[in-house]
């Protein structure tokens, strides 16, 4: 990957004279700062200055124009973590020629990414936070393609993941230390800047405390398509795929090689009795048990074995990221140690249970206070308390449940989430074969099974006045257009019957297509009706225009 910019694609003059002329021209997509990338012509940026620059000109654009509430508070998330004000982007303004004035400028000529890392040191950000959000924004765009040059200007150095950012690219993503190299002026021919936020689905607590997204906009199949992708960028062909083909359950008997994978931590959070720990899932699950570590293994390494596996056991921590590589199916067990509530610390049970993702989710607490081994001593990032008052200490040492807390800084949180424990293993096992009894097969989830309906077709309402309190109201429609192109399993409508004027409804649920209604129907009086189609229970479908249907 080379880190020089070729000159020699664009014609130095031509670039400098249309810069000039031209100045910036924005675009952007997104109403609030929160949702928006935008994307630039001669976006130029101020190594001396470390600002980025808009030279405006005749012939500049720049939508949405704010004006000064460009400020209120920036104009877009550099990161993807949403709305944090160390991750805003801004830029300064000038006339066109005030460039005359200024040092030569260097042309970009690569479509380039500006974005900023959000935690490069750890793995799970790194996933979450740059490298799905950063893949999908090149997927929407798509002059972002294998020839893009990312920049990072978070200001962090490479960091110890850097080989997976340079998976997203043919070229070597620069940072924002390495820009000043190019020059005190650098201008960006085409640039996009921010990253979509669609694919994150964790937020880690800086308002409220830390929890799955409100809105979830991803599902396993975007998940499972970054992971084929990257997985082909490191040379790594699931073992798996060999026997997918039929998938007959002999089939399935005949894999002889299924296994269970420890992902391990040799620094923090240990598991104290690992040994104990995998004899006794050998039994369990009557597999053969690796192991697989950050410190002892090749990133690459670790996906090959994890892509094949049938269950992945591990603390809770960043390393848990890597069941995004997992096959369909497969189970997830994630330990927690003393006093940390599972339920609120869900990044990873969230990444397994979203639609589609086909992952069995386990989670285990340490509930023996015996059984763990705390670090009061530790400096205060890794859990250490020695620094805090005595009685604050006490009340954290006595103290039996972390409460709820926001990000980061929270010692008792800490302090907890770094203990090592030894796993008692009857409640292991007691959990794990609790949870297994509601493991669903794979092969329920069909990519078919994900359609929805369409909406009914040519509803229609009649009806009839019997005595002067009794009438009848038949609505009948006709089936969705795309069920004819599909098995469905069940298929099933659903019918509003609201009276109007009234806030209430009466719903139904009917396996066919036609339905008269006479309980609670009224003579001489109007009924709004909506009609949808379900399929298999869950699949909604839209609701057909609304019936105005008088008795
Ligand atoms: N890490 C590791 N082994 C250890 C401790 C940490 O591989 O014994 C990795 C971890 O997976 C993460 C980074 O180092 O990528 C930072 O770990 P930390 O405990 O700070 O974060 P957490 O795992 O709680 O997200």
């Amino acid at each position: 990957q080379s880190q020089e910019l070729s000159q020699a694609h664009i014609d130095y003059h031509v670039a400098l004279q249309a810069l000039q002329e031209h100045g910036t021209r924005m675009v952007c997509t997104g109403k609030m700062h929160t949702d928006r990338v935008c994307r630039f012509d001669y976006l130029c940026y101020c190594s001396e200055a470390e600002e980025f620059v808009f030279f405006h000109s005749n012939s500049s654009v720049m939508l949405p124009n704010l004006g000064s509430r460009r400020f209120q508070p920036a104009l877009l998330d550099l990161s993807s973590v949403e709305d944090h004000n160390t991750q805003y982007f801004n830029f300064l303004e000038l006339p066109a020629a005030a460039l005359k004035f200024m040092p030569k400028p260097v042309f970009v000529p690569d479509v380039t990414l500006i974005l900023n890392r959000f935690n490069p040191d750890n793995l799970m950000h790194v996933f979450h936070d740059d490298l799905i959000p950063a893949f999908y924004t090149m997927k929407q765009y798509s002059d972002l393609d294998d020839e893009a040059r990312l920049v990072f200007m978070e200001g962090w150095s490479e960091g110890p993941h850097f080989d997976l950012y340079r998976l997203l690219s043919s070229k070597q993503p620069l940072l924002k230390e390495q820009l000043r190299n190019f020059g005190k002026l650098m201008c960006f021919t085409k640039s996009y800047v921010g990253l979509s936020k669609m694919t994150t689905w964790y937020q880690y607590g800086f308002v409220q405390p830390q929890g799955p997204k409100a809105n979830m906009l991803v599902s396993g199949n975007e998940i499972r398509q970054f992971a084929r992708a990257l997985m082909e960028k490191m040379n790594i062909t699931r073992v798996e795929e060999v026997y997918k083909d039929g998938g007959s359950a002999e089939h399935e008997k005949e894999r002889k090689d299924d296994y269970v994978v420890v992902f391990s931590r040799s620094a923090t959070r240990l598991i104290l009795n690992e040994a104990e720990l995998i004899m006794a899932l050998a039994q369990e699950f009557q597999m053969r048990v690796v192991t697989v570590s950050l410190e002892e293994q090749s990133f690459p390494g670790i996906v090959q074995v994890i892509s094949g596996a049938s269950v992945l056991v591990s603390m809770h921590g960043a390393q848990l990221i890597t069941s995004l590589f997992l096959p369909r199916g497969a189970a997830v067990v994630e330990l927690f140690p003393f006093a940390v509530n599972p339920e609120q610390y869900t990044p990873y049970k969230t990444l397994a249970t979203l639609p589609g993702m086909d992952l069995h989710y386990i989670s285990w607490r340490n509930t023996q206070e015996e059984n763990t081994i705390t670090h009061p001593d530790r400096p205060w990032e890794q859990g250490g308390i020695v620094h805090l008052e005595k009685e604050e200490q006490e009340r954290i040492l006595a103290s039996k449940d972390v409460p709820r807390h926001l990000c980061c800084r929270n010692p008792e949180w800490l302090f907890r989430i770094y203990q090592d424990t030894l796993v008692d293993i009857p409640s292991f096992l007691e959990t794990l074969k609790e949870g297994m009894k509601t493991k669903p097969s794979v092969k329920k989830s069909k990519p078919a099974s994900t359609v929805h309906p369409g909406r009914v077709r040519e509803p229609q309402c009649q009806t009839s006045v019997q005595t002067t309190n009794e009438a009848k109201l038949t609505v009948s429609w006709q089936i969705p257009w795309n069920l004819k192109y599909l098995k469905v399993r069940e298929v099933k409508y659903e019918v509003w019957i609201q009276e109007q004027g009234e806030n209430t409804y009466m719903p139904y649920i009917l396996p066919q297509q036609n339905y008269t209604f006479s309980e609670n129907i009224k003579p001489f009086t109007t009924y709004l009706v909506w009609v949808r189609c379900i399929f298999n229970k869950s699949l909604l479908g839209p609701f057909a225009d609304v019936l105005m249907c008088r008795t």
